[in-house]
């Protein structure tokens, strides 16, 4: 499958210091991986401009734009733990850059995937608020923009990171056209995703959490994707599919405790592909999480590998913990699907 990959040096200035796990080391390990396997002989390179300003307004408030925009070459510190460096604001502008560009390439094109490797990651972003390593929420700035452009009329947004998006999904909170689908520790930073939190007024089901307990693995993910993300696919019938592509659910990585191996993440992944070119519903990566390098190399390795070649993968059985099935029961009673 066609495979375009997005990517700029940019993202390399955006520096939060020594010691942050969100460092510019994370994106050379996932270009390493690609080289070391020639499979960056086999993506097709894009890099990204800088995103229009008024972009980001249809998710944050112009307010807040005005503030960061005026933070490019400062260094500052928004909250302990989202750190501005003089390279961010540039980076987050290409990085909010790529996901639009990239939701509006596969939208426009056939048998056409898109992964974005940007840094910094979105989905803590709130309209209001740099958090959680985030400035700028890149998958809802292009949910919205598609939308607002009249490229699609409904988008799926399917967060696996370790953590709730509680960006995304306050974005989308009262909306019926982007289904916000999120799986993560809970209870756990940032606090919200309850399996309560099912959106409101017209956007009332139109969200789901997947609140798990640590150590869950695998199957446990692969579950959830076939039991709630393939119907929702089906039937809210959306063009467009954008990943929070986060990959801190890993066993390895050391923000979390879950699970998650490559090939989960390859069986997640296979799933929602097959599906998505059975309903000719386009899809986009975007990067969001994930500390560990190793298992951030491999883990973007092997999904580009399965995309390119269309190696999806579903043979094995799966056998979700107990708790797991109870918890999708109970969120799939609450939705509009
Ligand atoms: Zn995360």
């Amino acid at each position: 499958m066609r495979t375009l990959f997005y990517y700029h040096p940019d993202f390399l200035e955006h520096n939060p210091g020594r010691g942050h796990p969100e460092r510019p080391e994370r994106l050379r390990a996932i270009i390493d991986g690609l080289k070391d396997s020639s499979l960056d002989q086999q993506v097709e390179w894009v890099e990204p401009q800088t995103v229009d300003p008024s972009y980001l307004k249809g998710i944050h408030s112009d307010e807040y734009v005005e503030r960061i925009l005026a933070l490019d070459g400062c260094s500052t510190a928004l909250d302990p733990d989202t750190v501005v460096s003089p390279g961010s604001v540039r980076a987050a502008l290409r990085a909010a850059g790529a996901a639009v560009e990239a939701a509006k390439a596969v939208l426009s094109s056939s048998r056409t995937v898109a992964f974005c490797a940007v840094r910094p990651p979105g989905h803590h972003a709130e309209r209001n608020r740099a958090m959680g390593f985030c400035l700028f929420n890149n998958v809802a700035i292009a949910a919205d923009r598609v939308i607002t452009e009249g490229l699609a009329r409904r988008v799926v947004i399917f967060d696996p990171d370790l953590h709730h998006g509680n960006g995304t999904q306050n974005a989308f909170y009262r909306r019926n056209d982007v289904f916000y689908i999120s799986i993560h520790r809970y209870p756990y930073y940032p606090g919200t995703g309850a399996i309560s939190e099912t959106g409101e007024g017209e956007g009332q089901g139109f969200t789901a959490n997947v609140p798990l307990p640590g150590g869950m693995g695998d199957d446990d993910y692969m579950f959830v994707v076939m039991e709630l993300v393939l119907p929702v696919m089906e039937s809210f019938r959306p063009e467009l599919l954008l990943v929070s592509a986060g990959f801190d659910a890993h066993v390895s990585d050391p923000l979390g405790d879950m699970s998650v191996t490559e090939s989960g993440f390859v069986g997640m992944y296979s799933r929602i592909m097959t599906k998505a070119l059975e309903k000719n519903i386009k899809c986009a990566f975007i990067l969001e999480g994930g500390y560990d390098l190793y298992a951030l190399r491999s883990s973007v390795s092997s999904i580009l590998e399965t995309l390119i070649e269309e190696k999806f993968e579903h043979s094995h059985e799966i056998r979700p913990c107990q708790e797991v099935q109870e918890i999708v029961d109970f969120v799939i009673e609450r939705l509009r699907i």
